[in-house]
């Protein structure tokens, strides 16, 4: 093991930055990794270049190579795409909340009908099966015989083909026993058809759904691009269910779902038993996709020792009470590498980030960063400089702000420093010492 990574790093031969040319046998990598598992052409080839032309200029960290460190940029970007703003169910203000299923035949509709009422159920919700496909005989028994092994009310017609009247004397039966979720299982087609559109729209003038999830067997591929495209325009979907990851695909048709539908992927499904269904992780099915999940930790791990060794220098200058504006500088580019103030936020537990104003948050963190970057060098370096009046306008005037916040910063960090002070003289006893970044 020690041999192998000893290549790795040997390989890294000082280029300071991604360019075209350091990561080309990457970029090649990648783009196969994501033809393998089953991602469509033109999606595979339009995300890689979109990539590319953001990755070029970066920093190359330490410990890795530019193709390493590609490859972990790809790995962020697929969790990105894929990962919705959105991603739990709906739920409406006036149950019961009405949910569509649709999709091709054999995707997995009537299979995941009774699951998503199966995981509803263990939320506490009163889940409502209506069998809603009158093409196929066996559909019904079907629909049926899951309500049974579940123990949730699975309603259907035997002798109606008429979809419509079936839907609504299902609906009117949810409501009498006070369902809190109605559940659509519709028929599918082999291939997309006029005929079948039709019916689903119908469906969905008539009954109002909350959500309209597209199952998707997650094997189909290149096709998925297809059928995702025509379901999002004829019935503007509100997500998508991403069937069968229990097989050997690796889930390419979810990038393809979402790069041309651009909806969320809420579920997905891994077996034929009705437990076998969770709520969709990206990071998961990112790592998935690409392959190289090797590769990605072996970049986390070495920004991780980056990130330690400037957070223990950061440390010891707030011990030794030397911390500057290039200190606050550097804080600030590792929370920006964290992402968003707020997904920061989001992640320390017992902070309630809906009682912060994130964007506000955000916005004060600008302007000091422009403030600094106003700064000369050595004003960043020996704040004392900043002192004299005329250097506070010129900054101000630089940073797009009034010499009134550029006091207010220096206020701050001044205060800062007293309380460092006193915390460093063992000031506040019991606290916990040592800053972290
Ligand atoms: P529908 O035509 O869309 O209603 O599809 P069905 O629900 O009838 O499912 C078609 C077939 O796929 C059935 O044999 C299911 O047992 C199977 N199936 C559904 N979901 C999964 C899954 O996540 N994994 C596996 N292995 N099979 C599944
Ligand atoms: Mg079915």
């Amino acid at each position: 093991l020690g041999d192998r990574f000893q290549d790795i790093f040997k390989k890294v031969s000082g280029q300071g930055r991604l360019t075209e040319s350091n990561i080309k046998d990457a970029l090649r990598e990648v783009r196969l990794a994501l033809l393998e598992a089953d991602v469509n052409y033109g999606v595979a080839k339009n995300f890689v270049a979109k990539i590319r032309d953001k990755a070029v200029g970066e920093e190359v960290i330490k410990g890795v190579n530019p193709a390493q460190q590609f490859v972990k940029i790809v790995n962020d970007e697929l969790v990105e795409v894929l990962g919705g703003t959105n991603v739990t169910i709906a739920k409406s203000a006036k149950p019961p909340t009405v949910v569509m299923l649709t999709g091709l035949q054999g995707a997995g509709k009537t299979t995941f009908s009774a699951k998503l009422g199966k995981y509803l159920k263990k939320k506490g919700e009163k889940p409502f099966l209506i069998g809603a496909d009158v093409y196929r005989p066996a559909a019904k028994k079907q629909i049926k015989v899951l309500g049974e092994q579940t123990g949730i009310s699975a309603f259907t017609i035997d002798e109606s083909t008429n979809v419509l009247e079936i839907c609504k004397a299902g609906m009117e039966k949810a409501k009498e026993e006070n369902a809190t979720y109605v559940i659509f299982d519709t028929a599918g087609r082999l291939h997309i058809d006029e005929q079948l559109m039709n019916e689903l729209k119908e469906i969905k003038e008539n009954f109002h759904p909350d959500e309209i999830l597209l199952v998707v067997d997650g094997m189909t591929g290149q096709d998925a691009v297809n059928v995702a495209k025509t379901f999002n325009e004829d019935l503007d979907i509100s997500g998508v269910v991403l069937t069968k990851l229990d097989g050997d695909t690796r889930g390419g048709a979810a990038l393809s779902i979402k790069e041309v539908s651009g909806k969320p992927i809420k579920f997905i499904s891994d077996g034929e038993k009705l437990d076998d269904v969770s709520a969709f992780h990206p990071d998961r099915l990112a790592s998935r996709i690409l392959g190289m999940g090797d590769v990605v930790s072996l970049v986390e791990k070495a920004q991780e020792v980056i990130d330690e060794d400037e957070a223990k220098k950061m440390e010891e200058k707030f011990r030794k009470n030397q911390f500057d504006f290039e200190d606050f500088l550097k804080q600030f580019k590792m929370i920006k590498k964290m992402g968003s103030l707020g997904n920061i936020m989001k992640l320390i537990p017992g902070v309630d980030t809906s009682a912060i104003d994130m964007a506000m948050a955000e916005k004060e963190m600008k302007k000091v960063e422009a403030i600094i970057y106003s700064m000369t060098v050595q004003e960043r370096r020996d704040p004392k400089l900043l002192k004299n009046g005329g250097r506070k306008k010129r900054i101000a005037g630089g940073s797009g702000t009034e010499v009134t916040e550029v006091n207010k910063l220096i206020k701050q960090y001044e205060q800062m420093k007293q309380v460092m002070k006193m915390f460093n003289s063992g000031g506040f006893p019991g606290m916990p010492g040592g800053f972290r970044g």
